[in-house]
């Protein structure tokens, strides 16, 4: 065959591998830290309300950028915590889930052969989507212990091809919180560059120690070039729903809309309805999330630590970076340390190396989850105690 059945695009990037954990996972009958999906109910409000728009025959199309109740809700819930006009009408569209909101904005924003930059260790679609959006990732690594990063090497990262840059925050896979400080930095370059902040902010209540979330549409004259992307998967433990949404500038909107149009349509009615009653639950719901996490996060912390693993205490998200000792199993790398995890004791966790550009950055390192129930926590803790009693052969 003279030509690849694939696209050269779709040839830079490999399958994602927190997705292949969750199957490996399943396969083995695993306990599952690996895939970030919680394994307990959503709140009934948010469930009642989906089941009451069905039975309303609310089954039709919604508007294709969004049901207006979700994006009145949305626009309303932003202005409100964090004081920034929103104008629901002009600035918020709703996708299927986060992850259709990032693709969909870069492939409304970049053209091919402009350049986005990247953090690494990065939540794995950034790359791919940039990639399909016809751009090159350029990355910037962000070291432990406090995952941060060196401004010398950010601003050499910037120059005239640089179109936008990613940031998540609370971090995905490190529990970062970026401080205001930090960026501070990330907006000057990107006025001085004149370049678009797109930023998901999934984790946005997640967060822990009295941390501070704050929005980069918040930062000094930022507002006119970030995208803020968010959605109900983690708020409301509803990762299965996809329903996300970008609040952006007006003059990028219009853009942001057509590409979703063509992509996807709209996300689901009946789940949209939903989430604009879910958006109305009262701050004290958000504070019962934060600190259950909390709980959670020590819980796993703990058990972790004593099974040999080093942590880095996430201050917000609901993961767990580890540095793990790879002679303790006798693994060569994370990944084989992963495999041996998942099918000799029943743990799955997904393989450092799959969050970095670099895989050497990644080869001691695991992420586990813990948007888990106690009890799936300590069924954990069980089979952690055999690890290293039977080494890899
Ligand atoms: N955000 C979750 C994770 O990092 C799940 C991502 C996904 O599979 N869509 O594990």
């Amino acid at each position: 065959m003279t030509q690849g059945v694939g696209s050269k695009k779709a040839g830079q990037f490999t399958e994602s591998v927190i997705r292949e954990m969750t199957r490996l996972s399943d396969e083995h009958d695993g306990v599952n830290l690996s895939q970030g999906f919680p394994d307990f109910p959503a709140p009934d409000a948010i469930k009642t309300a989906a089941c009451a728009a069905i039975q309303a025959d609310d089954n039709q199309y919604a508007l294709t950028w969004g049901a207006t109740p979700l994006r009145e809700a949305i626009a309303t819930d932003f202005t409100r915590r964090y004081g920034v006009p929103v104008n629901p009408d002009t600035q918020v569209t709703v996708c299927c889930g986060s992850t259709e909101a990032m693709l969909t904005t870069l492939l409304a924003s970049v053209d091919p052969g402009d350049e986005v930059i990247i953090f690494e260790p990065f939540y794995e679609n950034y790359g791919p989507d940039a990639i399909l959006s016809g751009a090159v990732p350029r990355y910037v690594t962000l070291r432990e212990p406090a995952w941060t990063f060196d401004p010398d090497e950010l601003a050499a990262a910037f120059n005239d091809r640089t179109r936008a840059i990613l940031i998540n925050s609370p971090n995905n896979p490190t529990g970062k919180v970026f401080t205001p400080e930090e960026l501070g930095v990330i907006a000057g370059l990107c006025q001085q560059w004149n370049v678009l902040a797109v930023t998901d902010e999934i984790y946005e209540h997640i967060i822990y120690d009295g941390a501070r979330h704050v929005p980069m549409a918040t930062i000094d004259g930022m507002v006119d070039r970030t995208v803020t992307i968010n959605s109900l998967s983690k708020t409301f433990s509803v990762t299965g729903w996809r329903v996300g949404w970008t609040i952006a500038p007006p003059e990028l909107t219009g853009a942001i809309r057509k590409v979703h149009d063509f992509v996807t349509v709209g996300a689901a009615a009946p789940l949209q309805a939903a989430g604009a009653v879910a958006l109305e639950l009262p701050d004290s719901y958000y504070r019962g999330l934060a600190d259950s996490y909390e709980q959670r996060r020590n819980l796993l912390m703990e058990i972790l630590e004593r099974h040999g693993f080093n942590c880095y205490r996430p201050s917000g998200a609901y993961y767990i970076m580890t540095d793990i000792d790879l002679t303790s199993v006798g693994a060569v790398d994370d990944v084989e340390f992963a495999q041996y995890l998942v099918r000799e004791i029943g743990v799955a966790a997904v393989p450092g190396s799959s969050f970095y550009r670099n895989t050497e950055f990644g080869r001691t390192k695991l992420r586990f989850c813990f948007c888990k129930q106690e009890e799936t926590l300590r069924e954990a803790d069980r089979r952690l105690a055999q690890l290293g009693v039977q080494a890899i052969g």
